[in-house]
């Protein structure tokens, strides 16, 4: 993963005048083992296991802090809820209606631009509009999924 100019995540949250406190160094930790995506509460249930005395509330408090750092990043499970990332390079998600199951997608680009500042600087463009960065997480249905739909008896609603 890049993280500019090589700089560990102490040297960036101390160039914010921010502590690299216990809970995280415990977060960061968790996230460094493994590419994944979790929700507070599922990180916090995580932590608990492993016999880290963290609340809940400073799980959310610091994966907030980590988030306005960059060290990690945020983004819309399956019902909307708060996931979160470790890997903060350019990706696209997946994300499957059925189960809630993420596969991170390379980067799509268009006429040489990532697909995000493609649509961006297009729509800007074209309505005079400031846009904010696009969200290019797409839903669908994973292969396990459309296997169990298939397999289905009764056809079912494609009611989101
Ligand atoms: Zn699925
Ligand atoms: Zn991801």
């Amino acid at each position: 993963m890049e993280r500019g100019k090589g700089q560990t995540p102490r040297e960036i949250l101390h160039e914010r005048g921010l502590r690299y406190s216990r809970p995280r160094e415990v977060i960061l930790g968790y996230f460094s083992e493994r590419d994944t995506h979790v929700s507070a509460e599922e990180l916090y249930l995580e932590l608990k296991r492993r016999g880290e005395a963290l609340s809940l509330s400073t799980v959310y408090l610091n994966l907030g802090v980590l988030k306005n750092a960059g060290l990690v990043r945020e983004f819309a499970g399956v019902s909307g809820e708060a996931l979160y990332d470790s890997n903060v390079g350019p990706h696209h998600h997946l994300i499957c209606k059925g189960c809630g199951a993420i596969l991170d997608l390379p980067e799509l680009t268009v006429a040489h631009l990532p697909l995000k500042t493609f649509l961006k600087q297009r729509a800007e463009s074209d309505s005079g509009w400031q846009i904010d960065e696009p969200n290019l997480d797409l839903l669908g249905l994973c292969p396990a999924c459309q296997r169990a739909q298939e397999g289905a008896c009764e056809p079912r609603q494609a009611t989101p």
